[in-house]
């Protein structure tokens, strides 16, 4: 089974936060979609046989597009690769495109799930982070969702936000659980460089939340949603009755997938690649029908610390088995080596062959995995 990622560069307005390659030349929406599908040609091959188990529109902001275009371009993916029976197709929207005909369109033309970029329910916070829609554009995009027949409806809000208190977090998290959604992706703020909140925490004119704050914040998150029926199954991803992503699921278990669009990354098992993130030198490449990437092959090592980092971040945890028969018997000896300390200390927990993250362990998960990471091939 493949993914197929496609990265549609465009937004209204450029988010204070966010490092995504995006532009806000909208206007050049059909010359994109003319290189896109260029390039769905070019790279007909790139899955093999593999049938595709989930498209993925993400931005960027896809509900640019509308669903006839979206439509257009599922139809030429499908010219080349048979989809599974089952195949999730998800597109990322901003609240304030969820019309109720936008919304029934998508459904007509394939679209099975939403990610909706809610991040936060106070016009203060969407105000510091410069969003577009306001609180009740993002709770009826929710109610709308369901009503045009969507099931699989995934939320995203941000947490250690600058001022964010405790009590307006609460609220936050309160809101969402009392939506008909059936995922959640919740993610800390991080100062990019490049972005307006890295310039203005280097000027002073931002500070950071307290580090006792932010694990405050994730501590709330994980009882809050666990209490409205939340599954956590992955650091920063909950899902009410097994709603998992399954495009994110697929990159975990380390599943091939192609990227489309700028900036857009491909994984192949053996090489990453990714496209150049420059809209301009995209278009004028396709336009003299070729692809402009950088790819790097992957070496053993590589390969080794990819498996140990996407199978540990989830509640299914490390195979030990699967460790030794993909890669060796010392790598599994290796990793139960640097896994010791911290199941001594709690931080890790084991259940026959399979390691995971405690809950103690998911707050600290980025120095785990850092001492989990091989430094020689296995
Ligand atoms: S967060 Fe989303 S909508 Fe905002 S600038 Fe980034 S890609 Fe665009």
């Amino acid at each position: 089974m493949g993914g197929v990622y496609i990265h549609v560069p465009f937004c209204r307005k450029k988010c204070f936060y966010c490092d995504f390659y995006k532009t806000t030349a909208v206007s050049q929406k059909p010359l994109f979609l003319q290189a896109l599908h260029r390039e769905i040609d070019l790279q007909c091959g790139y899955l093999g046989n593999e049938p595709v188990e989930t498209v993925y529109f993400g931005g960027g902001t896809p509900s640019v597009l509308l669903p006839s275009e979206i439509a257009d371009i599922l139809a030429h993916i499908r010219r080349y690769h048979t989809f599974d029976n089952h195949v999730e197709v998800t597109v990322e929207a901003n609240p304030d495109d969820l019309s109720s005909t936008y919304l029934k369109e998508l459904k007509k033309v394939g679209v099975n799930r939403l990610s909706i970029g809610i991040q936060s329910f106070h016009a203060e916070d969407l105000k510091q982070m410069n969003r577009r829609h306001t609180r009740d554009q993002a709770v009826h995009s929710v109610y709308d969702a369901r009503e045009a027949g969507f099931n699989d409806i995934s939320i995203d809000l941000i947490y250690g936000l600058p001022g964010l208190s405790m009590a307006r977090w609460e609220e936050n998290l309160r809101q969402a659980m009392d939506l008909p959604a059936t995922h959640l992706s919740a993610y800390h703020l991080t100062y990019h460089e490049g972005t307006m909140f890295f310039h203005w925490l280097k000027k002073g004119q931002l500070k950071e939340i307290p580090e006792d704050e932010s694990i405050a914040q994730f501590e709330m998150l994980i009882d809050i949603s666990a209490e409205a029926g939340y599954e956590h199954y992955e650091i920063s991803n909950f899902a009410r009755n097994q709603a998992y992503s399954k495009h994110n699921s697929a990159y975990w278990k380390g599943k091939k997938y192609l990227g489309l669009g700028p900036s857009a990354h491909s994984y192949d098992l053996i090489s990453r690649q990714w496209n150049i993130a420059d809209l301009y030198h995209y278009l004028k490449s396709l336009d003299q029908g070729v692809l402009n990437f950088e790819k790097e092959i992957l070496s053993p090592k590589d390969r080794l610390n990819d498996f140990l980092i996407t199978r540990i971040r989830t509640k299914w945890g490390l195979d030990l088995n699967e460790l030794q028969s993909v890669f060796s018997q010392k790598a599994r000896n290796k990793l139960e080596i640097s896994a010791e300390k911290y199941l001594k200390s709690g931080l890790l927990q084991k259940t026959g062959d399979i390691i995971s993250l405690s809950r103690k362990g998911i707050m600290v998960s980025d120095e785990i995995m850092l001492a989990l990471l091989s430094e020689e091939d296995q």
